[in-house]
Protein backbone atom coordinates (compact mmCIF):
# COMPACT_ATOMS: atom_id res chain seq x y z
CA UNK A 1 0.00 0.00 0.00
CA UNK A 2 1.17 3.70 -1.07
CA UNK A 3 1.72 5.76 2.12
CA UNK A 4 -0.03 9.10 1.54
CA UNK A 5 3.25 11.18 1.48
CA UNK A 6 4.78 8.55 -1.50
CA UNK A 7 1.42 9.00 -3.88
CA UNK A 8 1.63 11.29 -6.76
CA UNK A 9 -1.28 13.28 -8.11
CA UNK A 10 -4.09 11.88 -9.83
CA UNK A 11 -6.07 12.72 -12.93
CA UNK A 12 -9.27 11.59 -12.19
CA UNK A 13 -12.44 11.38 -15.46
CA UNK A 14 -16.18 11.09 -14.28
CA UNK A 15 -18.15 7.36 -14.97
CA UNK A 16 -20.82 8.01 -17.48
CA UNK A 17 -22.89 5.77 -19.17
CA UNK A 18 -19.97 3.34 -18.21
CA UNK A 19 -17.07 5.34 -20.24
CA UNK A 20 -14.57 7.47 -18.33
CA UNK A 21 -15.01 10.77 -20.23
CA UNK A 22 -14.40 14.49 -18.91
CA UNK A 23 -16.96 16.87 -17.78
CA UNK A 24 -18.59 18.74 -20.50
CA UNK A 25 -17.28 21.85 -19.85
CA UNK A 26 -13.68 20.17 -19.68
CA UNK A 27 -13.14 21.77 -16.09
CA UNK A 28 -11.32 20.45 -13.32
CA UNK A 29 -10.41 21.13 -10.04
CA UNK A 30 -8.20 20.00 -7.16
CA UNK A 31 -8.94 17.33 -4.04
CA UNK A 32 -5.97 17.85 -1.01
CA UNK A 33 -5.00 15.80 1.39
CA UNK A 34 -7.00 17.71 4.94
CA UNK A 35 -3.63 16.50 6.56
CA UNK A 36 -0.58 18.38 4.86
CA UNK A 37 -2.75 20.52 1.98
CA UNK A 38 -1.11 19.16 -0.33
CA UNK A 39 -2.86 18.61 -3.87
CA UNK A 40 -3.25 14.64 -4.61
CA UNK A 41 -5.79 14.50 -6.77
CA UNK A 42 -7.65 16.53 -10.08
CA UNK A 43 -10.86 15.67 -10.41
CA UNK A 44 -13.80 17.06 -13.03
CA UNK A 45 -15.54 19.57 -11.98
CA UNK A 46 -18.91 18.42 -13.36
CA UNK A 47 -22.03 20.70 -13.69
CA UNK A 48 -25.73 20.41 -14.65
CA UNK A 49 -24.68 19.64 -18.37
CA UNK A 50 -23.19 16.18 -16.92
CA UNK A 51 -25.76 15.58 -14.57
CA UNK A 52 -27.73 15.73 -17.90
CA UNK A 53 -25.68 13.30 -19.15
CA UNK A 54 -25.53 10.43 -16.21
CA UNK A 55 -29.47 10.82 -15.74
CA UNK A 56 -29.84 10.01 -19.45
CA UNK A 57 -27.18 6.74 -19.15
CA UNK A 58 -29.47 5.58 -16.29
CA UNK A 59 -33.07 6.13 -17.49
CA UNK A 60 -31.73 4.24 -20.56
CA UNK A 61 -30.06 1.83 -18.43
CA UNK A 62 -33.25 0.91 -16.19
CA UNK A 63 -35.79 1.21 -19.42
CA UNK A 64 -33.77 -0.45 -22.21
CA UNK A 65 -30.28 -2.09 -21.24
CA UNK A 66 -29.27 -5.43 -20.11
CA UNK A 67 -30.10 -4.32 -16.71
CA UNK A 68 -33.52 -3.70 -16.82
CA UNK A 69 -33.47 -7.65 -18.37
CA UNK A 70 -31.99 -8.57 -15.53
CA UNK A 71 -33.07 -11.37 -13.09
CA UNK A 72 -32.79 -10.69 -9.22
CA UNK A 73 -30.40 -13.67 -9.54
CA UNK A 74 -28.41 -12.28 -12.39
CA UNK A 75 -28.37 -8.82 -10.25
CA UNK A 76 -27.24 -10.80 -6.91
CA UNK A 77 -24.07 -12.45 -8.88
CA UNK A 78 -23.00 -9.18 -10.09
CA UNK A 79 -23.51 -7.52 -6.61
CA UNK A 80 -21.56 -10.63 -4.84
CA UNK A 81 -18.70 -10.34 -7.45
CA UNK A 82 -18.53 -6.13 -6.29
CA UNK A 83 -18.04 -7.89 -2.53
CA UNK A 84 -15.48 -9.51 -3.28
CA UNK A 85 -13.31 -6.93 -5.09
CA UNK A 86 -14.11 -4.75 -2.32
CA UNK A 87 -13.01 -7.08 0.11
CA UNK A 88 -9.81 -7.48 -2.08
CA UNK A 89 -9.45 -3.62 -2.30
CA UNK A 90 -10.50 -2.16 0.46
CA UNK A 91 -7.07 -1.03 1.71
CA UNK A 92 -6.59 1.07 -1.33
CA UNK A 93 -10.25 2.53 -0.90
CA UNK A 94 -9.91 3.21 2.79
CA UNK A 95 -6.75 5.01 1.99
CA UNK A 96 -8.67 6.99 -1.02
CA UNK A 97 -10.65 8.00 1.93
CA UNK A 98 -8.57 9.30 4.70
CA UNK A 99 -6.83 11.07 1.42
CA UNK A 100 -9.71 13.19 1.25
CA UNK A 101 -10.95 13.78 4.25
CA UNK A 102 -8.28 13.07 6.82
CA UNK A 103 -9.90 10.13 8.92
CA UNK A 104 -7.94 7.61 10.89
CA UNK A 105 -6.80 5.35 8.01
CA UNK A 106 -7.36 2.09 10.63
CA UNK A 107 -11.11 3.83 11.28
CA UNK A 108 -11.20 4.40 7.40
CA UNK A 109 -10.09 0.39 7.18
CA UNK A 110 -12.53 -0.69 9.64
CA UNK A 111 -15.01 0.59 7.57
CA UNK A 112 -14.07 -0.51 3.96
CA UNK A 113 -13.60 -3.81 5.45
CA UNK A 114 -17.67 -3.99 6.75
CA UNK A 115 -18.66 -2.88 3.23
CA UNK A 116 -18.87 -6.53 1.21
CA UNK A 117 -21.28 -7.62 4.32
CA UNK A 118 -23.68 -4.78 2.79
CA UNK A 119 -23.41 -6.07 -0.81
CA UNK A 120 -23.75 -10.03 0.39
CA UNK A 121 -26.14 -9.51 2.69
CA UNK A 122 -29.37 -7.12 0.12
CA UNK A 123 -27.44 -9.73 -2.85
CA UNK A 124 -29.47 -12.25 -1.10
CA UNK A 125 -32.65 -10.00 -1.47
CA UNK A 126 -32.73 -9.48 -4.82
CA UNK A 127 -34.65 -12.73 -5.80
CA UNK A 128 -36.73 -12.08 -2.63
CA UNK A 129 -38.69 -9.07 -3.21
CA UNK A 130 -41.81 -10.67 -3.11
CA UNK A 131 -45.36 -9.39 -3.07
CA UNK A 132 -48.29 -10.70 -2.09
CA UNK A 133 -51.25 -11.96 -2.54
CA UNK A 134 -54.77 -10.01 -1.32
CA UNK A 135 -57.62 -11.60 -0.72
CA UNK A 136 -60.97 -10.56 -2.40
CA UNK A 137 -64.16 -9.14 -1.54
CA UNK A 138 -65.42 -10.12 -4.52
CA UNK A 139 -65.27 -14.15 -5.72
CA UNK A 140 -64.66 -12.93 -9.18
CA UNK A 141 -61.07 -11.11 -8.37
CA UNK A 142 -57.34 -12.36 -7.91
CA UNK A 143 -55.93 -9.24 -6.27
CA UNK A 144 -51.79 -9.20 -5.94
CA UNK A 145 -48.94 -6.89 -5.59
CA UNK A 146 -45.72 -6.11 -6.95
CA UNK A 147 -42.44 -4.24 -5.53
CA UNK A 148 -41.47 -2.70 -8.68
CA UNK A 149 -37.99 -0.50 -8.88
CA UNK A 150 -38.99 2.97 -8.38
CA UNK A 151 -35.75 3.55 -11.20
CA UNK A 152 -33.49 6.23 -11.14
CA UNK A 153 -32.00 6.85 -7.75
CA UNK A 154 -29.69 10.26 -7.50
CA UNK A 155 -27.71 9.76 -4.67
CA UNK A 156 -26.49 12.93 -2.64
CA UNK A 157 -23.29 12.28 -0.55
CA UNK A 158 -21.62 13.53 2.47
CA UNK A 159 -17.48 13.95 3.29
CA UNK A 160 -17.36 12.02 6.35
CA UNK A 161 -17.79 8.39 4.90
CA UNK A 162 -18.75 8.60 1.73
CA UNK A 163 -18.64 4.84 0.13
CA UNK A 164 -20.48 3.53 3.70
CA UNK A 165 -22.84 6.36 2.95
CA UNK A 166 -23.15 5.89 -0.76
CA UNK A 167 -23.60 1.28 0.00
CA UNK A 168 -26.67 1.95 2.23
CA UNK A 169 -28.12 3.04 -0.88
CA UNK A 170 -26.66 1.48 -3.71
CA UNK A 171 -26.61 -2.42 -2.04
CA UNK A 172 -30.26 -2.36 -1.45
CA UNK A 173 -31.25 -0.37 -4.50
CA UNK A 174 -28.98 -2.51 -7.02
CA UNK A 175 -30.82 -5.52 -5.42
CA UNK A 176 -34.64 -3.56 -6.22
CA UNK A 177 -33.28 -3.07 -9.71
CA UNK A 178 -32.60 0.69 -9.58
CA UNK A 179 -29.99 2.50 -11.29
CA UNK A 180 -27.87 5.51 -10.04
CA UNK A 181 -26.51 8.74 -10.47
CA UNK A 182 -23.98 9.77 -7.51
CA UNK A 183 -22.91 12.93 -6.65
CA UNK A 184 -20.26 12.61 -3.98
CA UNK A 185 -19.10 15.80 -1.61
CA UNK A 186 -17.09 18.20 -3.53
CA UNK A 187 -14.50 17.48 -0.84
CA UNK A 188 -14.59 14.06 -1.32
CA UNK A 189 -14.96 13.03 -4.87
CA UNK A 190 -12.30 10.37 -5.35
CA UNK A 191 -13.32 7.14 -3.08
CA UNK A 192 -16.63 7.14 -5.38
CA UNK A 193 -14.65 7.48 -8.62
CA UNK A 194 -12.45 4.51 -7.29
CA UNK A 195 -15.32 2.86 -6.22
CA UNK A 196 -16.92 2.89 -10.09
CA UNK A 197 -13.82 1.30 -10.78
CA UNK A 198 -14.70 -1.72 -9.17
CA UNK A 199 -18.49 -1.35 -10.07
CA UNK A 200 -16.85 -1.63 -14.00
CA UNK A 201 -14.74 -4.85 -13.07
CA UNK A 202 -17.68 -6.06 -11.35
CA UNK A 203 -19.56 -5.99 -14.48
CA UNK A 204 -22.81 -3.95 -14.01
CA UNK A 205 -23.51 -2.90 -17.70
CA UNK A 206 -23.10 0.41 -19.03
CA UNK A 207 -25.44 3.24 -17.32
CA UNK A 208 -26.19 1.44 -14.30
CA UNK A 209 -23.90 3.63 -11.82
CA UNK A 210 -22.79 6.76 -13.04
CA UNK A 211 -21.04 9.06 -11.13
CA UNK A 212 -20.61 12.82 -11.51
CA UNK A 213 -18.09 14.91 -9.25
CA UNK A 214 -18.30 19.01 -8.95
CA UNK A 215 -16.19 21.31 -7.05
CA UNK A 216 -19.56 23.17 -5.47
CA UNK A 217 -22.70 22.24 -5.12
CA UNK A 218 -24.29 22.92 -8.32
CA UNK A 219 -24.07 19.48 -10.10
CA UNK A 220 -26.12 18.05 -6.52
CA UNK A 221 -28.66 20.81 -7.36
CA UNK A 222 -29.19 19.95 -11.01
CA UNK A 223 -29.01 16.36 -9.94
CA UNK A 224 -32.60 16.87 -7.15
CA UNK A 225 -34.00 19.41 -10.19
CA UNK A 226 -33.84 16.91 -13.03
CA UNK A 227 -37.16 15.24 -14.20
CA UNK A 228 -35.30 12.44 -15.64
CA UNK A 229 -34.91 11.51 -11.39
CA UNK A 230 -37.60 9.39 -9.70
CA UNK A 231 -35.92 9.30 -5.89
CA UNK A 232 -33.10 11.47 -4.38
CA UNK A 233 -31.34 9.48 -1.53
CA UNK A 234 -29.38 11.73 0.52
CA UNK A 235 -27.04 11.95 3.72
CA UNK A 236 -25.61 15.35 4.82
CA UNK A 237 -26.86 18.51 7.16
CA UNK A 238 -30.26 19.41 7.75
CA UNK A 239 -29.87 22.36 6.17
CA UNK A 240 -29.05 21.11 3.13
CA UNK A 241 -32.22 18.54 3.55
CA UNK A 242 -34.66 21.71 3.50
CA UNK A 243 -33.09 23.48 0.76
CA UNK A 244 -33.57 19.82 -1.46
CA UNK A 245 -37.15 19.31 -0.09
CA UNK A 246 -37.85 22.77 -1.54
CA UNK A 247 -36.23 21.63 -4.74
CA UNK A 248 -37.52 18.06 -4.95
CA UNK A 249 -41.37 19.52 -4.54
CA UNK A 250 -41.23 20.74 -7.89
CA UNK A 251 -41.32 17.19 -9.06
CA UNK A 252 -42.53 15.62 -6.70
CA UNK A 253 -39.94 13.15 -6.29
CA UNK A 254 -39.57 11.39 -3.30
CA UNK A 255 -36.80 11.80 -1.02
CA UNK A 256 -34.90 9.92 1.70
CA UNK A 257 -33.12 11.95 3.88
CA UNK A 258 -30.22 10.69 6.53
CA UNK A 259 -29.06 13.72 8.68
CA UNK A 260 -27.11 14.97 11.17
CA UNK A 261 -27.90 14.81 15.42
CA UNK A 262 -26.92 15.46 18.54
CA UNK A 263 -26.82 12.67 20.69
CA UNK A 264 -27.54 11.99 23.91
CA UNK A 265 -25.11 10.02 25.76
CA UNK A 266 -26.79 9.25 29.06
CA UNK A 267 -24.50 7.95 32.19
CA UNK A 268 -26.62 6.58 35.43
CA UNK A 269 -24.30 5.97 38.65
CA UNK A 270 -24.52 2.69 38.68
CA UNK A 271 -22.61 2.37 34.96
CA UNK A 272 -19.07 0.78 34.69
CA UNK A 273 -17.45 3.66 34.04
CA UNK A 274 -14.27 1.68 33.14
CA UNK A 275 -16.16 0.83 29.87
CA UNK A 276 -18.40 3.68 29.72
CA UNK A 277 -15.30 6.25 29.39
CA UNK A 278 -13.94 4.93 26.20
CA UNK A 279 -17.48 4.55 24.71
CA UNK A 280 -18.07 8.53 25.39
CA UNK A 281 -14.49 9.21 24.04
CA UNK A 282 -15.07 6.78 20.58
CA UNK A 283 -18.56 8.30 20.52
CA UNK A 284 -17.77 11.62 20.37
CA UNK A 285 -13.44 12.05 19.37
CA UNK A 286 -13.81 9.28 16.79
CA UNK A 287 -13.63 11.25 13.04
CA UNK A 288 -12.29 14.10 14.76
CA UNK A 289 -16.06 14.31 15.81
CA UNK A 290 -17.17 14.50 12.41
CA UNK A 291 -19.97 11.45 12.23
CA UNK A 292 -23.76 11.94 12.18
CA UNK A 293 -24.48 9.57 15.31
CA UNK A 294 -21.69 11.73 17.60
CA UNK A 295 -22.15 11.45 21.05
CA UNK A 296 -22.31 15.30 21.42
CA UNK A 297 -24.11 15.58 24.88
CA UNK A 298 -23.22 13.53 27.47
CA UNK A 299 -26.07 13.17 30.40
CA UNK A 300 -24.40 12.44 33.15
CA UNK A 301 -26.02 11.40 36.68
CA UNK A 302 -24.88 13.96 38.95
CA UNK A 303 -23.54 11.18 41.47
CA UNK A 304 -20.74 10.22 39.77
CA UNK A 305 -20.86 14.00 37.59
CA UNK A 306 -17.13 15.31 38.76
CA UNK A 307 -15.25 11.88 38.76
CA UNK A 308 -16.46 11.05 35.00
CA UNK A 309 -15.57 14.02 34.07
CA UNK A 310 -12.20 14.14 35.94
CA UNK A 311 -11.59 10.61 34.12
CA UNK A 312 -12.57 11.85 30.69
CA UNK A 313 -10.15 15.44 30.67
CA UNK A 314 -7.11 12.91 32.22
CA UNK A 315 -7.52 10.52 29.23
CA UNK A 316 -8.55 12.93 26.56
CA UNK A 317 -5.50 15.05 27.38
CA UNK A 318 -3.77 12.28 26.15
CA UNK A 319 -5.07 11.98 23.33
CA UNK A 320 -2.53 12.03 20.28
CA UNK A 321 -3.06 14.16 17.05
CA UNK A 322 -0.58 13.35 14.65
CA UNK A 323 -0.78 12.12 10.34
CA UNK A 324 -4.21 9.91 10.15
CA UNK A 325 -1.99 7.16 8.42
CA UNK A 326 0.39 6.72 11.50
CA UNK A 327 -0.88 3.86 13.57
CA UNK A 328 -0.50 5.56 17.37
CA UNK A 329 -2.15 8.88 15.91
CA UNK A 330 -5.68 8.36 17.99
CA UNK A 331 -7.42 11.52 16.47
CA UNK A 332 -6.34 13.41 12.51
CA UNK A 333 -7.45 17.20 11.66
CA UNK A 334 -11.06 17.94 10.65
CA UNK A 335 -11.58 17.29 7.12
CA UNK A 336 -12.24 20.79 5.17
CA UNK A 337 -11.13 24.31 6.14
CA UNK A 338 -14.95 25.49 6.38
CA UNK A 339 -15.39 22.76 8.97
CA UNK A 340 -12.74 23.94 10.70
CA UNK A 341 -14.21 27.34 10.68
CA UNK A 342 -16.83 26.19 11.95
CA UNK A 343 -15.72 24.61 14.67
CA UNK A 344 -13.66 27.50 16.34
CA UNK A 345 -16.84 29.74 15.42
CA UNK A 346 -18.65 27.08 18.45
CA UNK A 347 -15.64 27.37 20.49
CA UNK A 348 -15.82 31.24 20.79
CA UNK A 349 -19.71 30.86 21.31
CA UNK A 350 -18.79 28.30 24.50
CA UNK A 351 -16.55 30.92 25.58
CA UNK A 352 -19.66 33.35 24.60
CA UNK A 353 -21.99 31.35 26.88
CA UNK A 354 -20.34 30.87 29.88
CA UNK A 355 -19.33 27.18 30.00
CA UNK A 356 -16.24 25.65 31.05
CA UNK A 357 -13.78 24.48 29.30
CA UNK A 358 -12.08 21.28 31.04
CA UNK A 359 -9.71 20.40 28.63
CA UNK A 360 -8.78 21.61 24.79
CA UNK A 361 -10.44 24.68 23.35
CA UNK A 362 -7.96 25.82 20.65
CA UNK A 363 -6.75 24.98 17.09
CA UNK A 364 -3.67 23.56 16.31
CA UNK A 365 -1.88 25.34 13.72
CA UNK A 366 1.67 24.00 14.45
CA UNK A 367 0.02 20.43 13.81
CA UNK A 368 -1.40 21.33 10.89
CA UNK A 369 -4.12 23.82 9.11
CA UNK A 370 -6.87 21.81 10.54
CA UNK A 371 -6.15 20.58 13.47
CA UNK A 372 -8.50 21.23 16.85
CA UNK A 373 -7.59 19.82 20.05
CA UNK A 374 -10.13 17.38 22.00
CA UNK A 375 -12.56 19.74 24.07
CA UNK A 376 -14.77 19.38 26.77
CA UNK A 377 -16.75 21.48 27.90
CA UNK A 378 -18.95 21.35 31.48
CA UNK A 379 -21.62 23.68 33.16
CA UNK A 380 -23.44 23.19 29.68
CA UNK A 381 -27.11 23.91 29.90
CA UNK A 382 -29.65 22.12 27.27
CA UNK A 383 -30.64 25.28 25.89
CA UNK A 384 -27.15 26.71 24.94
CA UNK A 385 -26.33 26.48 21.17
CA UNK A 386 -23.18 24.02 22.32
CA UNK A 387 -26.13 21.67 23.18
CA UNK A 388 -28.73 22.25 20.62
CA UNK A 389 -26.63 23.08 17.93
CA UNK A 390 -24.67 20.33 15.63
CA UNK A 391 -20.56 21.34 15.58
CA UNK A 392 -19.52 18.23 13.98
CA UNK A 393 -16.22 18.72 15.50
CA UNK A 394 -14.17 17.00 18.90
CA UNK A 395 -16.20 18.92 20.95
CA UNK A 396 -18.24 17.30 24.27
CA UNK A 397 -20.73 19.09 26.04
CA UNK A 398 -21.48 17.75 29.48
CA UNK A 399 -24.98 18.57 31.34
CA UNK A 400 -25.66 16.88 34.94
CA UNK A 401 -29.00 15.41 35.35
CA UNK A 402 -30.45 14.29 38.45
CA UNK A 403 -33.24 11.36 38.28
CA UNK A 404 -34.16 9.06 35.21
CA UNK A 405 -37.01 11.22 34.15
CA UNK A 406 -34.84 14.41 34.12
CA UNK A 407 -32.24 12.82 31.35
CA UNK A 408 -35.46 11.13 28.98
CA UNK A 409 -36.38 15.12 29.57
CA UNK A 410 -33.02 16.39 28.10
CA UNK A 411 -32.31 13.63 26.38
CA UNK A 412 -35.28 13.99 23.70
CA UNK A 413 -35.54 18.06 23.71
CA UNK A 414 -33.77 18.69 21.11
CA UNK A 415 -34.42 19.20 17.40
CA UNK A 416 -33.04 16.15 16.05
CA UNK A 417 -33.19 11.98 17.00
CA UNK A 418 -30.54 10.00 15.02
CA UNK A 419 -29.21 8.24 18.07
CA UNK A 420 -28.48 7.94 21.79
CA UNK A 421 -27.09 5.75 24.36
CA UNK A 422 -28.11 4.89 27.70
CA UNK A 423 -25.22 3.70 30.17
CA UNK A 424 -26.35 1.44 33.15
CA UNK A 425 -26.44 -1.82 34.88
CA UNK A 426 -29.76 -2.09 35.58
CA UNK A 427 -31.64 -4.17 33.13
CA UNK A 428 -35.02 -2.52 33.65
CA UNK A 429 -33.79 0.93 33.23
CA UNK A 430 -31.54 0.35 30.27
CA UNK A 431 -34.53 -1.12 28.31
CA UNK A 432 -37.21 1.81 30.14
CA UNK A 433 -35.18 4.45 28.86
CA UNK A 434 -34.01 2.90 25.52
CA UNK A 435 -37.53 2.57 24.68
CA UNK A 436 -38.42 6.35 25.75
CA UNK A 437 -35.84 7.85 23.85
CA UNK A 438 -36.87 9.66 20.40
CA UNK A 439 -33.99 8.22 18.28
CA UNK A 440 -33.64 5.86 15.52
CA UNK A 441 -30.39 4.13 17.08
CA UNK A 442 -30.45 3.58 20.69
CA UNK A 443 -27.24 1.60 22.12
CA UNK A 444 -26.84 0.25 25.45
CA UNK A 445 -23.62 0.07 27.38
CA UNK A 446 -21.80 0.97 23.95
CA UNK A 447 -21.96 3.62 21.55
CA UNK A 448 -21.18 3.74 17.65
CA UNK A 449 -22.15 0.48 16.01
CA UNK A 450 -23.98 -0.09 12.85
CA UNK A 451 -24.60 -3.04 10.96
CA UNK A 452 -25.65 -3.97 6.97
CA UNK A 453 -29.03 -5.92 8.98
CA UNK A 454 -29.84 -3.12 11.62
CA UNK A 455 -32.57 -0.26 10.18
CA UNK A 456 -30.61 2.99 10.37
CA UNK A 457 -31.80 6.72 10.07
CA UNK A 458 -33.47 9.28 11.97
CA UNK A 459 -36.22 10.75 14.26
CA UNK A 460 -37.23 14.25 13.61
CA UNK A 461 -34.92 16.68 11.98
CA UNK A 462 -32.26 13.94 11.75
CA UNK A 463 -34.43 12.43 8.75
CA UNK A 464 -36.95 10.52 6.38
CA UNK A 465 -37.07 7.18 5.83
CA UNK A 466 -34.73 4.10 6.63
CA UNK A 467 -31.57 2.35 5.71
CA UNK A 468 -29.90 -0.74 6.08
CA UNK A 469 -31.94 -4.00 7.30
CA UNK A 470 -34.58 -5.78 5.29
CA UNK A 471 -36.84 -2.93 4.95
CA UNK A 472 -34.23 -0.79 3.30
CA UNK A 473 -35.05 -2.36 0.20
CA UNK A 474 -38.62 -0.83 0.14
CA UNK A 475 -37.20 2.62 -0.02
CA UNK A 476 -35.96 1.21 -3.76
CA UNK A 477 -39.13 0.07 -4.55
CA UNK A 478 -42.81 0.80 -5.45
CA UNK A 479 -45.85 -1.29 -5.14
CA UNK A 480 -48.15 -1.69 -7.95
CA UNK A 481 -51.66 -3.62 -7.11
CA UNK A 482 -52.66 -5.72 -10.01
CA UNK A 483 -56.74 -6.89 -10.04
CA UNK A 484 -57.03 -9.84 -12.22
CA UNK A 485 -60.86 -10.22 -13.30
CA UNK A 486 -61.78 -14.07 -13.24
CA UNK A 487 -65.07 -14.44 -14.70
CA UNK A 488 -65.13 -12.64 -18.03
CA UNK A 489 -68.70 -11.20 -16.85
CA UNK A 490 -70.64 -8.24 -18.73
CA UNK A 491 -71.13 -5.58 -15.51
CA UNK A 492 -72.64 -2.16 -15.20
CA UNK A 493 -70.32 0.05 -16.19
CA UNK A 494 -71.70 2.75 -14.05
CA UNK A 495 -70.74 0.56 -10.42
CA UNK A 496 -67.26 0.39 -9.39
CA UNK A 497 -65.91 -2.64 -9.31
P1 LIG B 1 -23.83 19.04 3.35
O1 LIG B 1 -25.27 19.04 3.61
O2 LIG B 1 -23.09 20.33 3.36
O3 LIG B 1 -23.51 18.39 1.90
C1 LIG B 1 -23.92 17.10 1.58
C2 LIG B 1 -23.99 16.97 0.07
O4 LIG B 1 -25.03 17.80 -0.43
C3 LIG B 1 -22.73 17.37 -0.68
O5 LIG B 1 -22.50 16.43 -1.71
C4 LIG B 1 -23.09 18.72 -1.26
O6 LIG B 1 -22.41 19.05 -2.46
C5 LIG B 1 -24.56 18.53 -1.55
N1 LIG B 1 -25.34 19.76 -1.62
C6 LIG B 1 -25.14 20.94 -0.98
N2 LIG B 1 -26.12 21.83 -1.28
C7 LIG B 1 -26.97 21.17 -2.12
C8 LIG B 1 -28.18 21.54 -2.76
N3 LIG B 1 -28.73 22.74 -2.59
N4 LIG B 1 -28.79 20.62 -3.55
C9 LIG B 1 -28.27 19.40 -3.71
N5 LIG B 1 -27.12 18.99 -3.13
C10 LIG B 1 -26.47 19.87 -2.34
O7 LIG B 1 -23.20 18.00 4.38
P2 LIG B 1 -21.67 17.68 4.64
O8 LIG B 1 -21.03 18.88 5.29
O9 LIG B 1 -21.04 17.11 3.42
O10 LIG B 1 -21.79 16.49 5.71
C11 LIG B 1 -21.97 16.71 7.05
C12 LIG B 1 -23.43 16.53 7.43
O11 LIG B 1 -23.89 15.23 7.04
C13 LIG B 1 -23.64 16.58 8.93
O12 LIG B 1 -24.80 17.30 9.23
C14 LIG B 1 -23.81 15.12 9.32
O13 LIG B 1 -24.49 14.92 10.52
C15 LIG B 1 -24.54 14.59 8.14
N6 LIG B 1 -24.39 13.12 8.04
C16 LIG B 1 -25.46 12.31 8.27
C17 LIG B 1 -25.33 10.91 8.24
C18 LIG B 1 -26.48 9.99 8.48
O14 LIG B 1 -26.41 8.84 8.03
N7 LIG B 1 -27.54 10.39 9.15
C19 LIG B 1 -24.07 10.37 7.96
C20 LIG B 1 -23.00 11.23 7.73
C21 LIG B 1 -23.17 12.60 7.76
Amino acid sequence: MTSIAEAPVKNYQLYVDGQWTDSLSGRTYESSNPFDGRVWARVPDGDAADIDRAVAAARNAFKKGPWSKMTGRDRARLMRRLADILARDYKELALAETTDNGKLLRESLGSSASWPDWYNYFAGMADKIEGSTIPSDRKNFFVYTRHEPIGVVGAILPWNSPILLLTFKLAPGLAAGCTFVVKPSEFTPVSTLEFAKRMEEAGFPPGVFNVVTGGTAEAGRALVQHRGIDKIAFTGSAQTAIAIGRASVENLTPVTYELGGKSPNIIFDDANLDIAVNGILSGIFAASGQTCMAGSRLLVQEGIHDVLVERLAARTKTIRLGSPTEPETEMGPLANRPQLEKVLYYLDVAKAEGVQIVCGGRARPDLGELFVEPTILTNVRNEMRVATEEIFGPVLSVLRFSTEEEAIEIANETRYGLAAAVWTENIRRAHRVAHALQAGTVWINAYRTVAHNAPFGGYKMSGWGRENGVDAVREYTQTKSVYVELEGATRDPFILG
